[in-house]
């Protein structure tokens, strides 16, 4: 059931209940800023999630009310995590869906990063 983004942040959604420990998940990098850990349901042979530490519900959420420390934290944390994980001589895709149209499930800011085959000129 996609989520309304313009709804205020509801901080019993999943992610924060990982962010706060109360639902587990492989943290596979942490910093002040972010999070990632593999998707549930992965949709490519590599498919993690990247989450930043605040209350926000989607990118332009976040670009409106994050600090640039927060900013710059999360976006290096994207880069960091497809470094780590080994992706950048393969490639990788960044995907970050908002709202309604977009089919945001979970409502609080995500990127996802897919990885691991060819995955054709647009996801949508
Ligand atoms: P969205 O459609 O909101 O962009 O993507 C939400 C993603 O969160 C989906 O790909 C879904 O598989 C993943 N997801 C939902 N619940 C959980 C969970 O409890 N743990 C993990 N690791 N991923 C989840």
């Amino acid at each position: 059931m996609p989520v309304d983004a313009t709804l205020p942040y509801d901080d019993q959604n999943i992610f924060a209940k990982i962010l706060r420990g109360e639902i587990p998940a492989t943290r596979l990098y942490e910093d002040d800023y972010a999070l990632a850990f593999p998707d549930i349901n992965p949709q490519s042979p590599t498919h993690i999630l990247v989450i930043p530490k605040g209350a926000y519900v989607s990118w332009d959420d976040f670009s409106a009310h994050a600090s640039d420390a927060e900013i710059t934290g999360f976006v290096r944390a994207v880069g960091t995590v497809a470094r780590d994980a080994g992706l950048v001589a393969s490639g990788y895709r960044l995907l970050a869906n908002a709202g309604l149209d977009s089919h945001q499930e979970v409502p609080h800011l995500h990127v996802h990063i897919f990885a691991g085959r060819t995955l054709g000129p647009l996801l949508a």
